[in-house]
């Protein structure tokens, strides 16, 4: 090597063997860029809630693209009971319905509910993810279902959150699809074992599995409210209108008081434009049904279901805790009965 090659250019090619030491001149201005760039006002363009500063006569856009509302705080329960039943359901797998499971209840419970989580997938992963492991766990929500001498006091277990308990479930539950194709009033199974329950609860999280089977249908029947987890992903939105055909047909014809109790966005992105078209199309499509509470990705729920807990006491004060938190808020708001 002799030495720097002249290519003509003030800095470029040669920027590899000889680094600049002083900073590249400016390029030159282009015809007709003296005018500074015509922004779009403040006041047109609202803001994103956290990508800045709002100032009190800005509109406050949440991450759904609607004015974010003020939720108050859920007021102290004295008495329990009389629980409103909520399945968390959408046959698409790896949604996030068990970590909503888990989390909304653990926020639930910290606001004073007393909640019950029914684990409704013979995956287990509900129990899993509370710590208990799935050999160890001697009754489950598959005796309560088959066995008339099982009660559900047999059954449910401390979830390890003060306020909260779990009915667990493991790989037995896949024979009662089948074996409760036999019974008489197969769909209401559920709804029969868990009525004793309503008194003691205020809230009951039912996590289903990802199909639409006898199950998921038992899940339905048993429940006041759907949540649907959605994740921000272009995919997730094929199978939904499956989805509401199958709680319209529930609540056509087994389940009257059966109602959407909202669409949760999970797994969501801000960063991205796809993610934010999702959330677009979502809204579009659901209209107000879309819960304002959105959360975010973040690897800290893998970490807490390794952890066997909840976010909410996992990392107490990471914005994702923060969000099942709110979520808590949202569902309470739009059910106070509960
Ligand atoms: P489902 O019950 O619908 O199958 P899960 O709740 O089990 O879905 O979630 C699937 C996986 O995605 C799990 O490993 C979980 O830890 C992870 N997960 C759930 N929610 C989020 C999120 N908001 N950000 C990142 N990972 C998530
Ligand atoms: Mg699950």
């Amino acid at each position: 090597m002799t030495g720097p090659r002249d290519f003509g250019a003030p800095f470029g090619s040669a920027a590899s063997e000889v680094p600049p030491l002083l900073r590249p001149p400016a390029p030159p201005e282009r015809p007709g860029s003296e005018q500074p760039l015509q922004f779009r006002t403040r006041v047109q363009e609202p803001v994103l809630v956290d990508e800045a500063v709002a100032e009190p006569d800005e509109v406050v856009l949440g991450p759904t693209g609607r004015p974010m509302i003020d939720l108050p705080e859920p007021r102290p329960v004295v008495t329990h009971g009389n629980a409103r039943i909520i399945s968390m359901c959408n046959q698409k797998g790896g949604v996030g319905k068990t970590t909503t499971t888990i989390n909304l209840g653990a926020a639930l419970a910290e606001y004073g509910r007393k909640v019950l989580l029914v684990d409704f997938d013979p995956q287990g992963s509900l129990s899993v993810g509370l710590g208990l492991s799935p050999h160890q766990i001697d009754l489950t929500v598959y005796n309560l279902l088959m066995q008339r001498d099982v009660t559900l006091e047999d059954v449910i277990v401390p979830s390890g959150v003060p306020g909260m308990d779990l009915l667990p479930s493991n790989i037995d539950l896949s024979a009662a699809e089948v074996q409760l194709v036999h019974e008489v009033g197969r769909e209401q199974t559920l709804q029969r074992v868990l009525a004793p329950a309503i008194e003691h609860y205020d809230v009951i999280l039912i996590d289903c599995q990802p199909s639409l089977g006898l199950l998921t249908v038992n899940a339905l029947t048993a429940s006041d409210g759907v949540l649907i987890p959605l994740e921000c992903e272009y995919f997730a939105l094929r199978g939904v209108a499956l989805l509401k055909t199958t709680i319209d047909k529930v609540q056509e014809r087994l389940n009257p008081k059966l109602k959407v109790e909202g669409v949760l966005g999970t797994m969501y992105d801000g960063r991205t434009l796809h993610g934010r078209e999702v959330m677009q199309r979502l809204v579009e499509a659901w209209g107000d049904t879309v819960f304002h509470t959105v959360i975010r990705r973040t690897i800290k729920f893998s970490d807490s279901t390794v952890a066997g807990e909840p976010i909410t006491s996992y990392a107490s004060t990471s914005g994702g805790a923060e969000a099942y938190r709110q979520l808590a808020k949202e569902v309470l708001d739009r059910c106070p009965d509960a």
